[in-house]
């Protein structure tokens, strides 16, 4: 039975002590989670498929720089070039010719996603040919490619110390993902004679999504630049009249340039800020024209290039054919050509708008004062349909202002471990509330079911256990006791000793009570100095044995009242038995009552019996 007013003393202790304990649980769970490495990872994954979602939402309202213009090897350029030549890759001596006329539009810059690797070469004279091109002009670029192939098959070669980048990290960047131990070699003739060579190297996440690029990879233990960085440099350069080749990754990873940050992830990699669906039809797009229709101007077959379509501009020549491999997949899109991605590249830090990744501090404070506000709003909150639509709310807004932030700010902010965190601060206190409203449940009816004074059951708990226990035994053809008690002569000992002493008496006969019954039985007061006791699963006999040990036990007993006074009382009992003495609870009760009657008529201080 619960002690009543020791549970009042204890509930609001009970109640502090156990929110900390939660609040406690709660953030160690957070940390050992995400401590854990594996954890850590599937997490950072879906975080990134929020980056997907957040990206595609913005990128419907980002606009291309519409100054970089691709020159595509889309499906109809290949069956094109397939038809007129016969051979992929083409003669070298096709793209020395297309060098010349792009050169006729002055473009900014003339850029190749295209390598014109050495084993593959043709015919030597046009090999001769494309070098001369690309060196005779200084704002030509071409693409080299870093790999980790087995030194056996490929001897790694030495580059030319103008292809080299000096790169200070003080950014503490771990280029290792990024350092690779072999270089597919290119024409010899182009390595030697232009430093306008930049890499080509991508990263794709572990779900197969590129969403960075490495500006700098590391082979032989120098920083060799990207092409797409080159790119964008060389149109600074012309543009701007800005050029660089000493880059500083600062303390916070950041690498300035004039008023323009590239911001450097730990591994080397710098987020890319996306835009939209690539292809020739999406006039959301960077200009595209394809192959094919520059080829027949080039060569007067045909004018499909606008005269000054090129002029000023940033070509990049790359291709998007299916069959041709440079395919990815990026957050906005499934089938993304490697060349757009540099153009992205450019296009980033020509705008200034390189996605800034949140550090891993930020996001953990972000998810505990979110945790905090949510676990404080649902522990004031009575309703929990408000506080868990709070907490639905508070998420969705959160998300929605990480968007707007990705948008605005080009910030990336984390949502999987705030939301998280929200979710599992407002179970944890949700539990809690629970626990306590539960433990508030079971001290209400306690406080319903119990006699204040001698702190047994009252009488309404008494009639329902009667009539629950004559149901019982009905359906399980089992038996059941009942002993109503009186004490005797009790209106004396309140003359004579007090109310007081008498409230004291009755408090000891019931202590006797609960001692001499099974755990199983019940014990109640049945009205004034009258008790009773439920005995399931009793006979009438070891009811009639329960009776008479408790009618000694109460007779032996001294009762010690105020002033050292000690006394006796004696009690009278009456037994009844389902279901030989009554079927129903009246029946059982007033047979009961018949028998105390006789105890009382022949002399109390016994267990009466029935005539
Ligand atoms: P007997 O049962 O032996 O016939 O005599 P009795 O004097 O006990 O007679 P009865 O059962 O009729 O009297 C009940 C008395 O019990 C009346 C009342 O003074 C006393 N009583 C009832 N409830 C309480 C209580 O809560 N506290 C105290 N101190 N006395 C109570
Ligand atoms: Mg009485
Ligand atoms: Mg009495």
């Amino acid at each position: 039975m619960i002690k009543i007013d020791e549970t009042l003393k204890n509930k609001i202790i009970l109640k502090y002590l156990l929110y900390s304990v939660y609040i406690i649980i709660t953030i160690a769970l957070l940390l050992t989670v995400l401590g854990q490495p594996h954890i850590r990872n599937f997490f950072v994954n879906i975080e990134n498929q929020t980056f997907d979602v957040r990206q595609n939402l913005i990128s419907n309202y980002k606009k291309v720089n519409k100054n970089i213009a691709i020159i595509s090897v889309d499906e109809a350029s290949y069956e094109y070039i397939l038809d007129k030549y016969g051979e992929w890759p083409l003669n070298r001596g096709i793209y020395a010719d297309m060098v010349e006329f792009l050169q006729t539009q002055k473009p900014a810059v003339a850029a190749f996603d295209l390598m014109f690797v050495k084993s593959m070469k043709s015919a030597h004279n046009d090999d001769l040919k494309l070098a001369k091109s690309i060196s005779k002009y200084d704002n030509v670029l071409t693409s080299i490619n870093f790999d980790n192939q087995e030194f056996s098959l490929r001897k790694p070669v030495d580059l030319p110390d103008y292809l080299k980048a000096n790169v200070q990290n003080d950014g503490d960047i771990d280029f290792s993902p990024e350092t690779f131990t072999n270089c597919r070699a290119i024409l010899s003739e182009i390595i030697d004679s232009t430093p306008n060579i930049g890499h080509i190297n991508l990263i794709r996440e572990d779900d197969g999504i590129a969403r960075s690029i490495p500006p700098f990879v590391v082979y032989k233990g120098d920083f060799y630049p990207h092409l797409a960085l080159k790119v964008g440099l060389k149109y600074l350069q012309k543009t701007e009249n800005y050029s660089k080749n000493d880059f500083k990754i600062d303390k916070n990873g950041q690498i300035h340039l004039k008023n323009r940050t590239i911001p450097v992830m730990k591994n080397g990699s710098v987020i890319l800020n996306w835009y939209g669906q690539s292809g020739l039809n999406n006039p959301k797009s960077f200009e595209y024209i394809p192959f094919w229709k520059v080829e027949k101007t080039m060569y007067g077959e045909e004018n499909l290039v606008p005269k000054d379509f090129f002029k000023d501009k940033i070509v990049y020549i790359g291709t998007s054919a299916t069959s041709l491999f440079d395919l990815k997949s990026v957050p906005t899109d499934k089938i993304f050509p490697g060349v757009e991605i540099h153009t992205t590249f450019i296009n980033n830090l020509l705008d200034n708008n390189f996605i800034k990744r949140a550090s891993f501090h930020v996001d953990i404070i972000v998810s505990l004062l979110l945790g905090l506000m949510v676990g404080l709003v649902t522990l004031r909150t009575k309703s929990t349909v408000i506080s868990s639509l709070f907490t639905v709310l508070a998420a969705i807004i959160y998300v929605i202002f990480a968007t707007l932030l990705m948008f605005y700010f080009d910030y990336w902010i984390a949502v999987i471990m705030p939301v998280l965190s929200m979710a599992v601060v407002f179970t944890a206190v949700y539990i809690a509330k629970y626990i306590l409203k539960s433990r508030d449940f079971e001290y209400q009816y306690a406080l319903a079911t119990t006699d204040g004074l001698t702190e047994l059951y009252n009488h309404r708990y008494f009639q329902e256990q009667m009539i629950h226990n004559v149901e019982t035994a009905k359906r399980y053809n089992s038996e059941f006791s009942l002993i109503i008690i009186d004490i005797d002569f009790f209106k004396k000992f309140n003359d004579n000793y007090g109310h007081q002493s008498g409230d004291a008496v009755l408090k000891q006969v019931a202590q006797i009570l609960k001692k001499n019954v099974r755990a199983t039985d019940i014990a109640c007061r049945y009205g004034g100095e009258e008790m009773a006791l439920i005995l399931t699963n009793t006979g009438n006999k070891d009811a009639h044995v329960t009776a008479q040990k408790i009618c000694d036990t109460v007779a032996k007993k001294v009762f010690k009242l105020a002033n050292d006074v000690e006394t006796h009382v004696t009690i009278s009992l009456g037994v009844s038995t389902y279901p030989m003495n009554g079927q129903t609870p009246q029946e059982l009760i007033k047979y009961a009552d018949e028998c105390l009657y006789n105890a009382k008529e022949n002399g109390r201080n016994q267990v009466g019996s029935h005539d």
